[in-house]
């Protein structure tokens, strides 16, 4: 690359369903090294697949990159938009021979596959309708063409990969490209090159099952005389079982990430690892990730999905992050988990509470939610962990209950005075105390869930607790 050129990347996603773990990946290593290298970060819409694009999917495009905040700079650039762009260039390859038209059918092709593979031959289009070979041809009537590359026969087409190394390829392998349908739609191998050699794209990142494409590519730039950007293809993301990732071995949609309860910087994070490294760091800031990021330490082997290590992270960038903006990014879960929020404690002095132990949202919500609905006091509960001495806690608290400034130091005090004049240990105190109010043996510290519920509440639920175990 020449030292002048400006850098420029992009992502150029389908839009025919979600966007995919590994897409986000490629964005984020694209977004990474242009923000490194003071660069341009593009987004391209890959539309001209009009069967199987969808406006929903390129929402879920825009609303992906949004929430990892991949910013771009240019674009979104649709495919669709520079049809006359596409038809342009290739009106100029036909016109001097670098394209033509090709009449034969699929039954036709199929049956030079079949013949090619009988004879052991790797099976090839073969050129017929090459302008040399197709004089005094006549086109069958009726059969609408589409448009071939006249790939060159021989060389080798070589580029020195990002990621990979040099990679080389003879011409022997490559046939002659389809570039145009017959209803002049581009194929992707066309439209991809006229857009980025327009967009001045300088690297092409993307995923290594696009490597195939690479030499195809190369040789439509050398035939259009235009100057190939530099290419890096990355590894691919493996399951933990090592075959390719896919949606039986959990989420592979971004924003499934963000309905499962993970925060956006600790899948950015996650993914930013996901087959590249600085040393051993783990968890790094976006501002750290564009300062370190390199090429040269993205992996050359496949990278493994590992769910554990994503919750971990996801754990870890909870307890650091704000309080209220979890309590807003939980609220609607708590009630989509039954929790009414206007009927218990600020949200925000929950998470407060609860967030060291959750490692995603929703385990924050399903923790948080003790405090929004009512307890369910099932009898064997009760008989269980509110028998005598239980009642006796209980009434032991509703004493002191109304003395006492209701503060999570007092009541550690007030439960701690229990212990000792009932003669307890500090579980048989906690329990019943935490079964009365919450419905459930464990929460955590009773002190702290006290105070958050209030005396009111509290002392309601004692009650309720004590006339539900009298004995008759
Ligand atoms: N539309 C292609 C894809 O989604 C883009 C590949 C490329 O980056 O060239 O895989």
């Amino acid at each position: 690359m020449n030292p002048m050129q400006e850098v420029r990347t992009r992502i150029a996603p389908s839009p025919t369903g979600m966007l995919h773990l590994g897409t986000a990946r490629t964005a984020l290593f694209c977004w990474a090294f242009a923000r490194h290298h003071g660069g341009k970060f593009i987004l391209r819409i890959e539309d001209t697949d009009l069967e199987r694009s969808t406006e929903q999917a390129v929402q879920v495009i825009f609303e992906s990159m949004r929430w990892l905040e991949l910013d771009y700079d240019e674009g979104p650039v649709r495919q669709t938009e520079r049809l006359p762009r596409y038809r342009d260039v290739l009106e100029q390859m036909l016109a001097d021979g670098r394209a033509y038209r090709c009449y034969s059918s699929k039954e036709e092709l199929e049956a030079l596959r079949e013949a090619q593979s009988a004879r052991g031959e790797k099976p090839r289009y073969d050129g017929r309708w090459r302008p040399e070979n197709a004089q005094g041809m006549v086109p069958p009537p009726g059969v609408q063409p589409v448009f071939r590359f006249r790939n060159p026969d021989d060389g080798d087409v070589a580029w020195n990969d990002l990621v990979k190394g040099p990679i080389s390829i003879s011409n022997h392998e490559l046939d002659d490209l389809v570039i145009a349908r017959s209803d002049g739609m581009p194929t992707y191998n066309f439209a991809v090159v006229v857009d980025d050699a327009d967009m001045r794209i300088s690297h092409v990142m993307r995923g290594e099952e696009h490597i195939n494409n690479t030499p195809r590519q190369i040789n439509l730039y050398r035939a259009l005389g235009w100057t190939p950007p530099a290419f890096g293809h990355l590894p691919l993301i493996l399951a933990p079982d090592g075959s390719k990732l896919s949606k039986r071995h959990g989420a592979v949609s971004v924003m499934q990430y963000e309905a499962d309860g993970f925060l956006p910087e600790a899948l950015f994070n996650y993914l930013a690892r996901l087959g590249w490294s600085h040393g051993d760091e783990e968890k790094f800031t976006r501002d750290q990730l564009v300062q370190w990021f390199d090429l040269q330490h993205v992996n050359r082997a496949p990278a493994q999905y590992n769910l554990d290590k994503l919750m971990w992270l996801n754990g870890e960038y909870i307890k650091e992050a704000d309080n209220a903006r979890l309590a807003q990014l939980i609220s609607l879960r708590v009630e989509a988990k039954g929790g009414r929020v206007s009927g218990g404690p600020p949200l925000v002095d929950v998470v407060a509470l609860m967030k060291d132990r959750a490692r995603t949202l929703n385990e924050l919500a399903d923790s948080a939610l003790l405090f929004y609905r009512e307890p369910e006091l099932s009898g064997a509960a009760l008989g269980e962990h509110v028998n005598q001495s239980g009642r006796a806690v209980l009434e032991a608290f509703r004493e002191r209950a109304n003395a006492l400034t209701w503060d999570r130091a007092a009541l550690n005090g007030a439960i701690r005075q229990i212990v000792s004049d009932l003669k307890l240990k500090m579980p048989q105190v906690a329990v019943p105390l935490r079964v009365a109010v919450t419905g459930q043996t464990q929460t955590p510290s009773i002190d702290a869930v006290l105070e958050l519920f209030g005396r009111e509440t509290t002392l309601a639920r004692i009650d309720a607790t004590l006339s539900a175990t009298e004995f008759p």
